[in-house]
């Protein structure tokens, strides 16, 4: 893990923070700036730093990630109207974390457009 990412460092507990779901491969936390009635992450337990490196997950810890999104999204009870699952992966996307994520959001009608 490196000293120096904060999702490492959110996923070994060093900061409390309260995890809205987790399973063997992935955890998911809320985003504390949220853009959405519901934000969360959703955060592999191994450190990949972002999607271009998706490769150094194996194959259940991938499945592991979309799993989870899915479990957090009907335990956020956001399943029913509908959610949106999205990734930044560098600059032009806005990426600030170097860990891998997927952003979780919902809970309203959400905005159409990505760019
Ligand atoms: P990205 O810009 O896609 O890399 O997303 C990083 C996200 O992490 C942003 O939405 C931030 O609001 C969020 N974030 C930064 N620090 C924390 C933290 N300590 N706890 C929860 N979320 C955080
Ligand atoms: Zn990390």
């Amino acid at each position: 893990m490196p000293a120096d990412c904060l999702f490492c460092r959110i996923i070994a507990g060093e900061f409390g923070a309260e995890f809205v779901a987790e399973n063997e491969h992935a955890v998911a936390f809320r985003d504390i700036n949220p853009q959405a009635p519901v934000h969360l992450l959703v955060v592999p337990r191994q450190h990949v730093s972002a999607l271009r490196d998706v490769g150094n997950l194996n194959d259940n810890e991938l499945r592991g990630m979309l799993d989870l999104s899915v479990k957090a999204a009907h335990a956020e009870g956001i399943d029913r109207g509908g959610y949106r699952l999205v990734t930044n992966d560098g600059a032009d996307a806005g990426q600030t974390v170097f860990h891998l994520h997927w952003h979780l959001l919902g809970g309203a009608k959400l905005k159409n457009g990505f760019a």
